[in-house]
């Protein structure tokens, strides 16, 4: 569908100016009259060919605008969609940056002993329990 409305614009466009020669200068009914001329189509079944041919241009225009509609819409959704996508990917990166960052205003509201009080280990940073010991690193209020 994407590469089918790819160049909407530009054939669309095309595809009208050429109609539009065609109609205008009568060419193309010129070089295809003589066709049905020579057939043996009489009365009303001559006349719907005949006026289907002079009228097939206009035809083609309105099937190239219509084209061309149609790639706009396409393209305005899919340019949607797109964006929807982006808006998503960036709420779900700041939401992990939000998670990190309260993380460590958690952190920073504590004050913490830089060796485990149990097993004497060096705590590390943004680490509120002994990774060796499971022994919480924090500072309780009334040992300062
Ligand atoms: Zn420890």
């Amino acid at each position: 569908m994407k590469n089918f409305f790819r160049f909407s614009l530009p054939i669309g466009i095309a595809g009208i100016i050429i109609n539009i020669i065609l109609f205008a200068t009568n060419s193309y009914y010129e070089l295809v009259v003589p066709l049905i001329e020579n057939s043996s189509l009489e009365g009303g079944a001559f006349k719907f060919f005949d006026d289907l041919i002079f009228y097939t241009p206009v035809i083609f225009i309105i099937l190239f605008a219509a084209y061309m509609i149609a790639g706009f819409v396409y393209k305005k959704k899919s340019y949607a969609k797109t964006e929807d996508k982006v808006t998503e990917k960036l709420i779900q990166e700041n939401e992990a940056v939000q998670k990190d960052l309260d993380v460590k205003a958690e952190y920073l509201k504590h004050k913490y002993y830089t060796n485990c009080p149990n097993c004497g280990a060096p705590g590390a940073e943004n680490e509120s329990v002994c990774r060796f010991c499971g022994e919480s690193l924090i500072v309780k209020e009334n040992k300062i």
